[in-house]
């Protein structure tokens, strides 16, 4: 079954997720959804999970490429260096300006984190026995993707669709009608019950935002 864990890291409250299936006995698989850890405590956060429920972390998986959703990579990659980075094609461009867009947030970004996986059309996420299905969701991100668990209705929005709101558009390649027209093409036919994981704040449902969101 999956099964989901969520923290809050880094100065921008950025929200990482680790899905995990917990079905088999002894190795347990999961990912790790925009890791942010920015510091040692955070860190410790994230082991002292996996250590708790015996996840063996499997790869890296990215929604899109900004710097607040990619501050643990390095150090991750540090703690096991074959593990490979999941994201969109368009997702490495965006990558690659992070370093210098850190840097005007004083933040050190040693470089640009390099997918090793580009998702192919079509293709599913697979986290031990379960899939994610990819969603092509730009707008707010250029390249920007959201993960969905079609039987426990689990949809990771990264920075696409908050509680009572959406993403900023007004950051380089972000466009407000791309982003609203993504978000009524692929989330809106999903189940209404589904809950909604973002990138920053609480939780919500398809159905709340259907009719509380005031931009959509
Ligand atoms: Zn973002």
């Amino acid at each position: 079954m999956m099964r989901l864990l969520k923290f809050t890291f880094n100065a921008f409250q950025e929200n990482t997720y680790i899905l995990y299936d917990d079905k088999n006995q002894g190795a347990i698989q999961g990912v790790i959804i925009d890791p942010g850890m920015s510091n040692q405590k955070e860190w410790e956060e994230v082991m002292e999970a996996l250590e708790a429920h015996s996840i063996d972390l499997q790869s890296i998986v990215l929604t899109h490429g900004h710097i607040d959703h990619v501050l643990g990579v390095h150090r991750l990659l540090e703690w096991k260096p074959s593990m490979p980075i999941y994201g969109h094609k368009i997702t490495q461009e965006v990558l690659n300006a992070q370093p210098d867009y850190a840097a005007l947030f004083g933040i050190h970004l040693p470089s640009a984190p390099e997918i090793t996986h580009f998702f192919a059309s079509g293709e599913k996420i697979r986290v031990g026995e379960e899939t994610l299905d990819i969603l092509y969701t730009p707008g707010h991100c250029p390249g920007e993707v959201s993960f969905y668990h079609a039987s426990s209705k689990t949809l990771i929005a990264g920075d696409v669709l908050f509680y009572e709101s959406i993403g900023r558009t007004d950051l380089p390649g972000g466009d407000l009608p791309t982003l609203l027209e993504a978000i009524r093409e692929q989330f809106w036919p999903l189940p209404d019950d589904t809950t909604v994981y973002c990138g920053h704040g609480p939780e919500t449902t398809l159905g709340y935002e259907k009719v509380h969101n005031p931009f959509l």
